[in-house]
Protein backbone atom coordinates (compact mmCIF):
# COMPACT_ATOMS: atom_id res chain seq x y z
CA UNK A 1 0.00 0.00 0.00
CA UNK A 2 2.84 2.63 1.11
CA UNK A 3 4.07 2.10 -2.49
CA UNK A 4 0.87 2.65 -4.42
CA UNK A 5 1.04 5.63 -2.00
CA UNK A 6 4.19 6.49 -4.05
CA UNK A 7 2.87 6.12 -7.55
CA UNK A 8 0.09 8.41 -6.81
CA UNK A 9 2.44 10.35 -4.89
CA UNK A 10 4.51 10.93 -8.51
CA UNK A 11 1.61 11.19 -10.60
CA UNK A 12 0.06 13.75 -8.76
CA UNK A 13 3.09 16.19 -7.81
CA UNK A 14 3.57 16.32 -11.58
CA UNK A 15 0.47 17.04 -12.87
CA UNK A 16 0.05 19.15 -10.55
CA UNK A 17 3.19 21.40 -11.33
CA UNK A 18 1.84 21.12 -15.43
CA UNK A 19 -1.43 22.83 -13.82
CA UNK A 20 0.31 25.29 -12.36
CA UNK A 21 2.33 26.02 -15.71
CA UNK A 22 -0.38 26.11 -17.61
CA UNK A 23 -2.31 28.31 -15.51
CA UNK A 24 0.55 30.62 -16.33
CA UNK A 25 1.84 30.14 -19.92
CA UNK A 26 2.25 32.64 -21.21
CA UNK A 27 4.12 34.32 -18.28
CA UNK A 28 6.27 30.78 -17.64
CA UNK A 29 7.02 31.26 -21.54
CA UNK A 30 8.18 35.32 -21.48
CA UNK A 31 10.49 33.63 -18.24
CA UNK A 32 11.81 30.49 -20.49
CA UNK A 33 12.87 33.04 -23.37
CA UNK A 34 14.56 34.78 -20.75
CA UNK A 35 16.60 31.81 -19.31
CA UNK A 36 17.64 30.74 -22.98
CA UNK A 37 19.01 34.16 -23.71
CA UNK A 38 20.37 34.42 -19.97
CA UNK A 39 22.26 30.69 -20.75
CA UNK A 40 23.36 31.75 -24.07
CA UNK A 41 23.54 35.40 -25.09
CA UNK A 42 27.50 35.01 -25.75
CA UNK A 43 27.15 32.75 -28.37
CA UNK A 44 28.17 33.84 -31.18
CA UNK A 45 25.10 33.11 -33.29
CA UNK A 46 22.87 35.15 -31.12
CA UNK A 47 25.47 38.21 -30.66
CA UNK A 48 24.89 39.56 -33.92
CA UNK A 49 21.83 40.09 -33.01
CA UNK A 50 21.49 41.30 -29.67
CA UNK A 51 25.03 42.33 -29.02
CA UNK A 52 23.63 45.72 -28.02
CA UNK A 53 21.08 44.99 -25.46
CA UNK A 54 22.14 44.33 -21.79
CA UNK A 55 19.96 41.20 -22.06
CA UNK A 56 20.65 40.56 -17.88
CA UNK A 57 19.38 43.89 -16.75
CA UNK A 58 16.55 43.83 -19.22
CA UNK A 59 13.08 43.26 -18.02
CA UNK A 60 11.76 39.48 -19.47
CA UNK A 61 8.81 41.64 -21.24
CA UNK A 62 11.25 43.80 -23.00
CA UNK A 63 13.13 40.88 -24.13
CA UNK A 64 10.91 39.02 -25.80
CA UNK A 65 9.61 41.76 -27.65
CA UNK A 66 13.40 42.55 -28.47
CA UNK A 67 14.17 39.42 -29.56
CA UNK A 68 11.33 38.85 -31.62
CA UNK A 69 11.99 41.87 -33.56
CA UNK A 70 15.57 41.69 -34.51
CA UNK A 71 16.62 37.80 -34.18
CA UNK A 72 15.55 36.19 -37.91
CA UNK A 73 13.27 33.13 -38.50
CA UNK A 74 15.32 30.47 -39.53
CA UNK A 75 15.33 26.77 -41.02
CA UNK A 76 17.45 24.16 -40.57
CA UNK A 77 19.63 25.21 -43.78
CA UNK A 78 20.26 28.94 -41.72
CA UNK A 79 22.33 26.95 -39.30
CA UNK A 80 24.06 24.10 -40.89
CA UNK A 81 27.37 26.56 -41.08
CA UNK A 82 26.77 26.31 -36.92
CA UNK A 83 26.09 22.95 -36.53
CA UNK A 84 29.23 22.09 -38.85
CA UNK A 85 31.18 23.74 -37.04
CA UNK A 86 30.24 22.22 -33.81
CA UNK A 87 30.76 19.09 -35.97
CA UNK A 88 34.29 20.00 -36.74
CA UNK A 89 35.05 20.69 -33.05
CA UNK A 90 34.50 24.28 -33.04
CA UNK A 91 35.43 25.55 -29.33
CA UNK A 92 34.19 29.18 -28.73
CA UNK A 93 30.03 29.40 -28.02
CA UNK A 94 28.25 28.69 -31.28
CA UNK A 95 24.76 28.08 -30.55
CA UNK A 96 25.16 27.87 -27.00
CA UNK A 97 27.58 28.99 -23.96
CA UNK A 98 27.96 25.57 -22.83
CA UNK A 99 30.13 23.49 -25.40
CA UNK A 100 27.75 20.91 -27.36
CA UNK A 101 29.08 17.37 -26.99
CA UNK A 102 26.10 15.38 -28.94
CA UNK A 103 24.62 15.93 -32.05
CA UNK A 104 21.79 13.33 -32.90
CA UNK A 105 20.34 12.49 -36.06
CA UNK A 106 16.19 13.18 -37.01
CA UNK A 107 15.05 10.34 -38.85
CA UNK A 108 14.81 12.26 -41.81
CA UNK A 109 12.64 10.19 -43.10
CA UNK A 110 9.78 12.99 -43.64
CA UNK A 111 12.19 14.89 -44.95
CA UNK A 112 14.31 12.86 -46.97
CA UNK A 113 17.53 14.02 -45.50
CA UNK A 114 18.78 13.87 -42.09
CA UNK A 115 19.47 16.58 -40.20
CA UNK A 116 21.87 17.34 -37.33
CA UNK A 117 20.59 18.85 -34.34
CA UNK A 118 22.23 19.70 -31.26
CA UNK A 119 21.41 17.85 -28.35
CA UNK A 120 21.65 18.47 -24.40
CA UNK A 121 21.63 17.20 -20.82
CA UNK A 122 18.11 19.54 -20.88
CA UNK A 123 16.93 16.93 -23.90
CA UNK A 124 17.19 13.95 -21.81
CA UNK A 125 15.94 15.89 -18.97
CA UNK A 126 12.76 16.99 -20.90
CA UNK A 127 12.44 13.55 -21.93
CA UNK A 128 12.15 12.27 -18.71
CA UNK A 129 9.27 14.40 -17.67
CA UNK A 130 7.31 14.50 -20.46
CA UNK A 131 7.23 10.87 -20.04
CA UNK A 132 6.55 10.90 -16.16
CA UNK A 133 3.91 13.56 -16.79
CA UNK A 134 2.20 11.40 -19.81
CA UNK A 135 2.29 8.35 -17.78
CA UNK A 136 0.37 10.34 -14.99
CA UNK A 137 -2.21 10.93 -17.13
CA UNK A 138 -2.42 7.29 -18.34
CA UNK A 139 -2.01 5.41 -14.93
CA UNK A 140 -5.78 8.28 -13.84
CA UNK A 141 -7.03 6.63 -16.67
CA UNK A 142 -5.90 2.89 -16.98
CA UNK A 143 -4.73 2.61 -13.44
CA UNK A 144 -1.95 0.29 -13.88
CA UNK A 145 -0.51 -2.26 -11.35
CA UNK A 146 2.88 -1.25 -9.26
CA UNK A 147 6.25 -3.12 -10.64
CA UNK A 148 4.70 -3.86 -13.94
CA UNK A 149 6.60 -4.72 -17.49
CA UNK A 150 5.83 -2.72 -20.42
CA UNK A 151 6.72 -4.16 -23.50
CA UNK A 152 8.22 -1.62 -25.58
CA UNK A 153 8.91 -2.49 -29.15
CA UNK A 154 12.21 0.27 -28.92
CA UNK A 155 15.39 0.27 -30.96
CA UNK A 156 18.12 2.22 -30.62
CA UNK A 157 21.22 2.48 -33.61
CA UNK A 158 24.12 0.37 -32.85
CA UNK A 159 26.34 3.03 -30.20
CA UNK A 160 27.69 6.29 -31.42
CA UNK A 161 29.67 7.63 -34.21
CA UNK A 162 32.00 10.29 -33.95
CA UNK A 163 32.12 12.92 -36.41
CA UNK A 164 36.84 13.97 -36.50
CA UNK A 165 36.31 16.12 -34.10
CA UNK A 166 35.19 13.53 -31.25
CA UNK A 167 31.52 14.84 -30.97
CA UNK A 168 29.14 12.15 -30.98
CA UNK A 169 26.46 11.10 -33.31
CA UNK A 170 23.36 9.48 -32.83
CA UNK A 171 19.85 9.13 -32.77
CA UNK A 172 17.55 10.89 -30.13
CA UNK A 173 16.31 7.35 -28.83
CA UNK A 174 19.86 5.88 -28.78
CA UNK A 175 20.39 8.79 -26.49
CA UNK A 176 17.53 8.69 -24.33
CA UNK A 177 17.92 4.83 -24.22
CA UNK A 178 21.67 5.27 -23.12
CA UNK A 179 20.90 7.63 -20.26
CA UNK A 180 20.15 7.74 -16.60
CA UNK A 181 17.24 9.61 -17.18
CA UNK A 182 15.90 6.06 -19.47
CA UNK A 183 16.84 3.92 -16.43
CA UNK A 184 15.12 6.80 -13.38
CA UNK A 185 11.96 6.56 -15.82
CA UNK A 186 11.26 3.24 -15.26
CA UNK A 187 12.28 3.37 -11.18
CA UNK A 188 9.85 6.55 -10.79
CA UNK A 189 7.20 5.06 -12.38
CA UNK A 190 7.64 1.64 -11.24
CA UNK A 191 7.57 0.07 -14.32
CA UNK A 192 9.85 -1.83 -16.08
CA UNK A 193 10.73 -2.61 -19.72
CA UNK A 194 10.97 -6.69 -20.62
CA UNK A 195 14.23 -6.34 -22.65
CA UNK A 196 17.15 -5.43 -21.20
CA UNK A 197 19.68 -2.71 -22.57
CA UNK A 198 21.66 -4.94 -24.60
CA UNK A 199 18.40 -6.06 -26.82
CA UNK A 200 17.19 -2.76 -27.50
CA UNK A 201 20.90 -1.24 -28.70
CA UNK A 202 21.57 -4.23 -30.47
CA UNK A 203 22.16 -2.30 -33.69
CA UNK A 204 19.95 -5.20 -35.48
CA UNK A 205 16.62 -4.79 -35.62
CA UNK A 206 15.24 -8.54 -36.35
CA UNK A 207 17.12 -9.71 -33.59
CA UNK A 208 16.24 -6.71 -31.14
CA UNK A 209 12.68 -7.16 -32.43
CA UNK A 210 12.76 -11.33 -31.87
CA UNK A 211 13.85 -10.90 -28.37
CA UNK A 212 11.42 -7.98 -27.42
CA UNK A 213 8.56 -10.71 -28.44
CA UNK A 214 10.47 -13.36 -26.56
CA UNK A 215 11.18 -11.55 -23.52
CA UNK A 216 7.14 -10.03 -23.52
CA UNK A 217 5.73 -13.41 -23.62
CA UNK A 218 7.90 -14.41 -20.97
CA UNK A 219 6.82 -11.64 -18.48
CA UNK A 220 3.31 -12.47 -20.02
CA UNK A 221 1.28 -11.97 -17.44
CA UNK A 222 3.13 -9.19 -16.19
CA UNK A 223 2.81 -7.01 -19.13
CA UNK A 224 0.64 -3.64 -18.19
CA UNK A 225 0.89 -2.06 -21.63
CA UNK A 226 2.67 -2.35 -24.86
CA UNK A 227 4.24 0.49 -26.73
CA UNK A 228 6.38 1.97 -29.29
CA UNK A 229 7.89 5.42 -29.99
CA UNK A 230 5.63 5.46 -33.76
CA UNK A 231 3.08 3.17 -34.28
CA UNK A 232 4.69 1.71 -37.52
CA UNK A 233 7.23 -0.55 -35.17
CA UNK A 234 4.29 -2.12 -33.31
CA UNK A 235 2.71 -3.24 -36.47
CA UNK A 236 6.08 -4.17 -37.74
CA UNK A 237 6.21 -6.42 -34.89
CA UNK A 238 3.46 -8.52 -35.06
CA UNK A 239 3.99 -9.07 -38.57
CA UNK A 240 7.03 -10.19 -38.14
CA UNK A 241 5.47 -12.15 -35.14
CA UNK A 242 3.13 -13.77 -37.76
CA UNK A 243 5.68 -15.36 -38.98
CA UNK A 244 8.11 -16.52 -36.56
CA UNK A 245 6.09 -17.45 -33.35
CA UNK A 246 7.00 -20.90 -33.71
CA UNK A 247 10.24 -20.50 -33.28
CA UNK A 248 9.40 -18.10 -30.28
CA UNK A 249 7.53 -20.85 -28.44
CA UNK A 250 10.19 -23.44 -29.27
CA UNK A 251 12.37 -21.02 -27.32
CA UNK A 252 10.44 -20.85 -24.24
CA UNK A 253 9.58 -24.47 -24.10
CA UNK A 254 13.38 -25.51 -24.37
CA UNK A 255 14.99 -22.38 -22.39
CA UNK A 256 17.03 -22.04 -25.63
CA UNK A 257 17.82 -18.97 -27.72
CA UNK A 258 17.34 -19.59 -31.27
CA UNK A 259 20.71 -19.40 -33.13
CA UNK A 260 19.64 -17.29 -35.05
CA UNK A 261 20.14 -14.25 -32.48
CA UNK A 262 24.03 -14.13 -33.17
CA UNK A 263 25.07 -10.84 -31.45
CA UNK A 264 27.05 -12.19 -28.38
CA UNK A 265 25.94 -9.57 -25.92
CA UNK A 266 22.47 -9.90 -27.32
CA UNK A 267 22.36 -13.74 -26.50
CA UNK A 268 23.83 -13.58 -22.96
CA UNK A 269 21.39 -10.96 -21.54
CA UNK A 270 18.52 -12.47 -23.07
CA UNK A 271 19.52 -16.05 -21.81
CA UNK A 272 20.14 -14.41 -18.41
CA UNK A 273 16.05 -14.03 -17.86
CA UNK A 274 15.02 -17.51 -19.91
CA UNK A 275 17.13 -19.80 -19.32
CA UNK A 276 14.74 -22.19 -17.84
CA UNK A 277 12.50 -24.68 -19.77
CA UNK A 278 8.21 -23.76 -19.68
CA UNK A 279 6.68 -26.16 -21.14
CA UNK A 280 3.47 -24.83 -19.84
CA UNK A 281 3.80 -21.40 -20.96
CA UNK A 282 4.72 -22.46 -24.28
CA UNK A 283 1.97 -24.99 -24.71
CA UNK A 284 -0.31 -22.05 -23.42
CA UNK A 285 1.02 -19.61 -26.35
CA UNK A 286 1.14 -22.02 -29.06
CA UNK A 287 -2.92 -23.24 -28.77
CA UNK A 288 -3.41 -19.31 -28.68
CA UNK A 289 -1.26 -18.92 -31.86
CA UNK A 290 -3.14 -21.93 -33.69
CA UNK A 291 -6.09 -20.22 -33.18
CA UNK A 292 -5.03 -16.76 -33.89
CA UNK A 293 -3.63 -17.98 -37.03
CA UNK A 294 -7.72 -18.99 -38.09
CA UNK A 295 -8.58 -15.64 -37.62
CA UNK A 296 -5.80 -13.47 -39.18
CA UNK A 297 -4.25 -12.38 -35.79
CA UNK A 298 -7.49 -10.52 -34.66
CA UNK A 299 -6.72 -9.12 -30.98
CA UNK A 300 -3.59 -11.22 -30.74
CA UNK A 301 -2.15 -8.70 -27.94
CA UNK A 302 -4.90 -9.07 -25.05
CA UNK A 303 -4.93 -12.59 -26.04
CA UNK A 304 -1.16 -12.82 -25.25
CA UNK A 305 -1.12 -10.28 -22.48
CA UNK A 306 -4.18 -10.88 -20.52
CA UNK A 307 -3.16 -7.71 -17.80
CA UNK A 308 -2.35 -5.33 -20.68
CA UNK A 309 -4.29 -2.35 -20.02
CA UNK A 310 -4.30 -1.09 -23.32
CA UNK A 311 -1.36 0.25 -26.28
CA UNK A 312 0.48 3.59 -26.42
CA UNK A 313 2.14 5.12 -29.31
CA UNK A 314 1.99 7.64 -31.36
CA UNK A 315 -0.53 7.05 -33.81
CA UNK A 316 -1.35 10.69 -35.14
CA UNK A 317 0.16 12.44 -38.42
CA UNK A 318 2.26 9.93 -40.62
CA UNK A 319 1.20 6.84 -38.59
CA UNK A 320 -2.38 7.23 -39.04
CA UNK A 321 -2.34 4.71 -42.13
CA UNK A 322 -1.46 2.07 -40.11
CA UNK A 323 -4.11 1.78 -36.94
CA UNK A 324 -6.46 -0.49 -38.89
CA UNK A 325 -4.14 -2.59 -38.56
CA UNK A 326 -2.95 -1.79 -35.17
CA UNK A 327 -6.78 -1.85 -34.09
CA UNK A 328 -6.69 -5.56 -35.71
CA UNK A 329 -3.85 -6.38 -33.35
CA UNK A 330 -5.49 -4.70 -30.27
CA UNK A 331 -8.90 -5.96 -30.33
CA UNK A 332 -10.45 -4.69 -27.65
CA UNK A 333 -7.59 -2.75 -25.88
CA UNK A 334 -8.16 1.06 -25.81
CA UNK A 335 -5.44 2.64 -28.11
CA UNK A 336 -3.89 5.47 -26.90
CA UNK A 337 -1.84 8.00 -29.06
CA UNK A 338 1.48 9.32 -27.66
CA UNK A 339 2.75 12.39 -26.91
CA UNK A 340 4.31 15.11 -29.64
CA UNK A 341 8.04 16.13 -30.16
CA UNK A 342 10.64 16.29 -32.00
CA UNK A 343 14.27 15.80 -32.27
CA UNK A 344 14.27 19.40 -31.87
CA UNK A 345 12.66 19.78 -28.83
CA UNK A 346 9.54 17.92 -26.85
CA UNK A 347 6.08 20.16 -27.65
CA UNK A 348 3.05 18.24 -25.92
CA UNK A 349 1.59 16.00 -24.19
CA UNK A 350 -1.83 13.88 -24.71
CA UNK A 351 -3.60 14.45 -21.67
CA UNK A 352 -6.68 12.86 -22.77
CA UNK A 353 -5.56 8.94 -22.95
CA UNK A 354 -9.49 8.05 -22.78
CA UNK A 355 -9.64 9.29 -26.62
CA UNK A 356 -9.42 7.36 -29.84
CA UNK A 357 -6.09 8.40 -31.63
CA UNK A 358 -7.95 10.63 -34.25
CA UNK A 359 -9.00 12.80 -31.93
CA UNK A 360 -5.95 12.89 -29.66
CA UNK A 361 -4.27 16.88 -29.33
CA UNK A 362 -1.55 17.75 -27.67
CA UNK A 363 -1.11 20.32 -24.44
CA UNK A 364 2.05 22.58 -24.78
CA UNK A 365 4.41 22.23 -22.15
CA UNK A 366 5.64 26.01 -21.49
CA UNK A 367 8.89 25.07 -19.42
CA UNK A 368 10.20 23.05 -22.48
CA UNK A 369 11.17 25.87 -25.35
CA UNK A 370 10.19 29.41 -26.33
CA UNK A 371 6.97 28.81 -28.79
CA UNK A 372 6.04 30.78 -31.53
CA UNK A 373 3.09 30.34 -33.80
CA UNK A 374 2.97 31.60 -37.46
CA UNK A 375 -0.80 31.87 -38.40
CA UNK A 376 -1.21 30.07 -41.44
CA UNK A 377 -4.26 31.24 -44.18
CA UNK A 378 -4.45 28.50 -47.04
CA UNK A 379 -4.61 29.74 -50.52
CA UNK A 380 -7.03 30.31 -53.09
CA UNK A 381 -6.83 29.37 -56.72
CA UNK A 382 -5.36 31.43 -59.22
CA UNK A 383 -2.04 32.48 -57.10
CA UNK A 384 0.85 31.46 -58.83
CA UNK A 385 3.28 30.50 -55.98
CA UNK A 386 3.95 26.83 -56.50
CA UNK A 387 6.13 26.99 -53.45
CA UNK A 388 4.01 26.48 -50.77
CA UNK A 389 0.01 26.05 -50.37
CA UNK A 390 0.10 28.85 -47.70
CA UNK A 391 -0.36 32.24 -46.81
CA UNK A 392 1.94 33.87 -43.92
CA UNK A 393 1.04 36.20 -40.92
CA UNK A 394 3.46 37.09 -38.17
CA UNK A 395 4.16 34.86 -35.91
CA UNK A 396 2.43 35.39 -32.19
CA UNK A 397 3.45 33.99 -29.24
CA UNK A 398 1.66 31.19 -27.18
CA UNK A 399 -0.40 33.21 -25.76
CA UNK A 400 -1.82 34.85 -28.67
CA UNK A 401 -2.80 31.37 -30.50
CA UNK A 402 -6.76 31.21 -31.55
CA UNK A 403 -8.84 28.38 -31.10
CA UNK A 404 -9.78 26.92 -34.71
CA UNK A 405 -6.63 28.48 -36.60
CA UNK A 406 -3.64 26.28 -37.92
CA UNK A 407 0.01 27.17 -37.47
CA UNK A 408 3.57 26.37 -38.25
CA UNK A 409 5.82 26.08 -35.11
CA UNK A 410 8.68 27.86 -34.74
CA UNK A 411 11.08 26.94 -31.77
CA UNK A 412 13.82 28.60 -29.69
CA UNK A 413 15.46 25.98 -27.70
CA UNK A 414 17.94 25.57 -24.82
CA UNK A 415 19.93 23.38 -27.03
CA UNK A 416 20.93 26.40 -29.20
CA UNK A 417 17.81 26.40 -31.72
CA UNK A 418 16.45 30.41 -32.40
CA UNK A 419 13.24 30.72 -33.93
CA UNK A 420 13.76 27.70 -35.70
CA UNK A 421 11.06 27.05 -38.45
CA UNK A 422 10.08 23.07 -37.63
CA UNK A 423 8.22 22.18 -40.67
CA UNK A 424 5.11 21.25 -38.79
CA UNK A 425 1.51 22.30 -39.22
CA UNK A 426 -0.84 22.67 -35.64
CA UNK A 427 -4.59 23.64 -35.14
CA UNK A 428 -5.26 25.08 -32.16
CA UNK A 429 -8.00 22.60 -31.08
CA UNK A 430 -8.52 24.55 -27.41
CA UNK A 431 -6.50 25.35 -24.15
CA UNK A 432 -5.19 23.40 -20.94
CA UNK A 433 -5.83 26.25 -18.38
CA UNK A 434 -3.67 28.88 -20.67
CA UNK A 435 -1.62 26.51 -22.56
CA UNK A 436 -3.00 25.73 -25.93
CA UNK A 437 -4.03 21.99 -27.27
CA UNK A 438 -2.33 21.09 -30.25
CA UNK A 439 -4.00 19.03 -33.28
CA UNK A 440 -1.07 17.71 -35.59
CA UNK A 441 -2.34 18.24 -38.67
CA UNK A 442 0.72 17.90 -41.05
CA UNK A 443 4.26 18.27 -42.52
CA UNK A 444 4.50 21.67 -43.73
CA UNK A 445 6.34 20.72 -47.16
CA UNK A 446 4.16 20.25 -50.19
CA UNK A 447 5.15 16.67 -51.16
CA UNK A 448 2.99 16.36 -54.72
CA UNK A 449 3.53 18.89 -56.69
CA UNK A 450 4.18 19.04 -60.31
CA UNK A 451 2.84 22.90 -61.84
CA UNK A 452 0.08 24.47 -59.91
CA UNK A 453 -0.80 21.69 -58.24
CA UNK A 454 0.13 21.71 -54.38
CA UNK A 455 -0.60 18.37 -52.00
CA UNK A 456 0.66 17.96 -48.58
CA UNK A 457 1.06 14.44 -46.56
CA UNK A 458 -2.43 14.90 -45.46
CA UNK A 459 -3.96 15.37 -49.03
CA UNK A 460 -2.60 12.25 -49.89
CA UNK A 461 -3.45 10.91 -46.84
CA UNK A 462 -7.41 11.36 -47.54
CA UNK A 463 -6.90 10.08 -51.45
CA UNK A 464 -5.51 6.82 -50.84
CA UNK A 465 -7.80 6.45 -47.85
CA UNK A 466 -10.50 6.40 -50.23
CA UNK A 467 -8.92 4.87 -52.71
CA UNK A 468 -7.62 1.47 -51.10
CA UNK A 469 -11.40 1.33 -49.17
CA UNK A 470 -12.27 -0.51 -52.45
CA UNK A 471 -10.16 -3.32 -51.88
CA UNK A 472 -12.35 -4.22 -49.01
CA UNK A 473 -14.57 -6.13 -51.79
CA UNK A 474 -11.85 -8.43 -51.83
CA UNK A 475 -10.87 -9.04 -48.36
CA UNK A 476 -7.26 -7.32 -49.15
CA UNK A 477 -5.62 -4.75 -47.46
CA UNK A 478 -3.33 -1.88 -47.99
CA UNK A 479 0.05 -2.32 -45.82
CA UNK A 480 1.69 0.98 -46.82
CA UNK A 481 2.25 3.46 -49.66
CA UNK A 482 4.08 6.25 -50.74
CA UNK A 483 3.91 8.65 -53.90
CA UNK A 484 6.57 10.59 -56.37
CA UNK A 485 5.55 13.63 -58.61
CA UNK A 486 7.25 12.50 -62.07
CA UNK A 487 7.97 15.33 -64.17
CA UNK A 488 10.56 13.52 -66.24
CA UNK A 489 8.15 13.57 -69.37
CA UNK A 490 5.82 15.92 -70.00
CA UNK A 491 3.10 16.39 -68.98
CA UNK A 492 4.33 15.22 -65.62
CA UNK A 493 1.54 12.96 -63.21
CA UNK A 494 1.70 11.56 -59.61
CA UNK A 495 2.57 7.59 -59.24
CA UNK A 496 1.38 5.96 -56.41
CA UNK A 497 2.98 2.79 -54.86
CA UNK A 498 0.71 0.75 -52.82
CA UNK A 499 1.54 -2.45 -51.04
CA UNK A 500 -1.08 -4.89 -50.55
CA UNK A 501 -1.98 -7.66 -48.59
CA UNK A 502 -3.93 -10.60 -49.76
CA UNK A 503 -5.02 -10.90 -53.74
CA UNK A 504 -6.82 -8.47 -56.12
CA UNK A 505 -8.49 -8.75 -59.39
CA UNK A 506 -6.94 -6.24 -61.95
CA UNK A 507 -10.59 -4.28 -62.08
CA UNK A 508 -10.22 -3.55 -58.88
CA UNK A 509 -7.11 -2.02 -58.92
CA UNK A 510 -8.38 0.23 -61.92
CA UNK A 511 -11.24 1.55 -60.09
CA UNK A 512 -8.77 2.27 -57.09
CA UNK A 513 -6.64 3.83 -59.46
CA UNK A 514 -9.16 6.26 -60.80
CA UNK A 515 -10.91 6.72 -57.35
CA UNK A 516 -7.82 8.30 -56.07
CA UNK A 517 -6.88 10.52 -59.08
CA UNK A 518 -10.46 11.60 -58.62
CA UNK A 519 -10.37 12.31 -54.97
CA UNK A 520 -7.73 15.13 -54.89
CA UNK A 521 -9.70 17.89 -54.55
CA UNK A 522 -7.03 20.40 -54.79
CA UNK A 523 -8.42 23.09 -57.31
CA UNK A 524 -4.78 23.39 -58.97
CA UNK A 525 -5.01 19.39 -59.63
CA UNK A 526 -8.54 19.14 -61.24
CA UNK A 527 -7.81 22.18 -63.07
CA UNK A 528 -4.35 20.67 -64.44
CA UNK A 529 -6.04 17.44 -64.71
CA UNK A 530 -8.85 18.62 -66.72
CA UNK A 531 -6.75 20.33 -69.25
CA UNK A 532 -4.30 17.75 -69.03
CA UNK A 533 -1.27 19.60 -68.21
CA UNK A 534 -0.77 16.91 -65.57
CA UNK A 535 -1.33 13.08 -67.00
CA UNK A 536 -3.20 10.13 -65.48
CA UNK A 537 -2.29 9.01 -62.10
CA UNK A 538 -0.39 6.31 -62.25
CA UNK A 539 -0.85 3.24 -59.47
CA UNK A 540 1.99 0.70 -58.99
CA UNK A 541 1.36 -2.31 -57.73
CA UNK A 542 4.60 -3.34 -55.44
CA UNK A 543 5.82 -6.17 -54.59
CA UNK A 544 5.09 -7.87 -50.82
CA UNK A 545 8.36 -7.18 -48.48
CA UNK A 546 9.08 -3.55 -50.77
CA UNK A 547 8.47 -1.74 -47.89
CA UNK A 548 10.63 -3.68 -45.87
CA UNK A 549 13.39 -2.76 -47.95
CA UNK A 550 12.83 0.60 -47.38
CA UNK A 551 13.11 0.81 -43.90
CA UNK A 552 16.31 -1.37 -44.66
CA UNK A 553 17.58 1.09 -46.61
CA UNK A 554 17.00 3.85 -44.00
CA UNK A 555 18.58 1.91 -41.37
CA UNK A 556 21.33 0.85 -43.15
CA UNK A 557 22.19 5.16 -43.44
CA UNK A 558 21.85 5.53 -39.36
CA UNK A 559 18.23 5.47 -39.37
CA UNK A 560 16.31 3.87 -36.22
CA UNK A 561 13.69 1.71 -36.47
CA UNK A 562 12.06 3.51 -33.02
CA UNK A 563 12.27 6.77 -35.20
CA UNK A 564 11.47 5.32 -38.81
CA UNK A 565 8.59 7.09 -40.84
CA UNK A 566 7.26 5.76 -44.37
CA UNK A 567 8.30 9.07 -46.17
CA UNK A 568 5.04 9.61 -47.94
CA UNK A 569 6.32 11.05 -51.13
CA UNK A 570 10.11 10.54 -52.66
CA UNK A 571 12.32 12.01 -54.43
CA UNK A 572 15.07 9.81 -53.72
CA UNK A 573 16.96 8.35 -56.06
CA UNK A 574 17.85 5.01 -54.11
CA UNK A 575 14.19 4.47 -52.80
CA UNK A 576 12.57 4.98 -56.46
CA UNK A 577 15.32 2.46 -57.56
CA UNK A 578 13.72 0.05 -54.96
CA UNK A 579 10.37 0.99 -55.72
CA UNK A 580 10.47 0.66 -59.79
CA UNK A 581 12.90 -2.72 -59.50
CA UNK A 582 9.17 -4.51 -57.10
CA UNK A 583 6.62 -3.07 -58.95
CA UNK A 584 4.63 -6.16 -60.47
CA UNK A 585 1.40 -4.00 -61.73
CA UNK A 586 0.97 -0.60 -63.47
CA UNK A 587 -2.05 0.64 -63.72
CA UNK A 588 -3.65 4.07 -65.40
CA UNK A 589 -6.39 6.37 -64.41
CA UNK A 590 -9.29 7.17 -66.69
CA UNK A 591 -10.96 9.34 -64.01
CA UNK A 592 -10.55 12.53 -66.16
CA UNK A 593 -11.22 10.59 -69.72
CA UNK A 594 -9.16 8.02 -71.24
P1 LIG B 1 12.18 13.34 -35.77
O1 LIG B 1 12.63 14.44 -36.67
O2 LIG B 1 12.62 12.00 -36.25
O3 LIG B 1 12.52 13.62 -34.37
O4 LIG B 1 10.58 13.32 -35.88
C1 LIG B 1 9.84 14.41 -35.41
C2 LIG B 1 8.62 14.63 -36.27
O5 LIG B 1 7.71 13.52 -36.11
C3 LIG B 1 7.81 15.83 -35.83
O6 LIG B 1 8.31 17.04 -36.35
C4 LIG B 1 6.43 15.48 -36.39
O7 LIG B 1 6.35 15.78 -37.76
C5 LIG B 1 6.38 13.96 -36.18
N1 LIG B 1 5.70 13.67 -34.89
C6 LIG B 1 6.24 13.57 -33.67
N2 LIG B 1 5.32 13.32 -32.72
C7 LIG B 1 4.13 13.25 -33.36
C8 LIG B 1 2.78 13.03 -32.96
N3 LIG B 1 2.44 12.77 -31.70
N4 LIG B 1 1.83 13.06 -33.92
C9 LIG B 1 2.14 13.29 -35.21
N5 LIG B 1 3.39 13.49 -35.65
C10 LIG B 1 4.38 13.49 -34.75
Amino acid sequence: MSSMGNINGWCENIIYWFDEVSERAGQVQTQTLRQILLQNFEAEYLKQWLEDANIQEMDANALESLYTRVVPLVSHADLEPYIQRIADGGKEPLLTKEPIKFLSLSSGTTEGRQKLVPFTQYSSKTTLQIFKLGAAYRSRAYPAREGGRILEFIYSSKGFTRTRAGIKVGTATAHYYASDEFKLKQQETNSFTCSPEAVISSGNYKQSTYCHLLLGIHYSDQVEFVTSTFAYSIVQAFTTFEEIWREITNDIKQGKLNPGISIQSVREAVLDIVFRPNPNLATRVQSICEELEENDWLGVIPKLWPNAKYVYSIMTGAMLPYLTKLRHYAGDLPLVGGDYGSTESWIGVNLDPLLPPEKVTFAVVPTFSYFEFIPLHRQVLGSNSAADDFIEDDPVPLSHVKIGQEYEIVLTTFTGLYRYRLGDVVEVTGFHKNTPKLNFVCRRKLILTVNIDKNTEKDLQLVVDKGSRILKKSKAELVDFTSHADVSNQPGHYVIYWEIKGDVEDRLLEECCKEMDASFVDQGYVVSRKCNSIGPLELCIVDRGTFNKIMENFIANGASLSQFKTPRCTNNPALLKILSLCTAKRFHSTAYGP
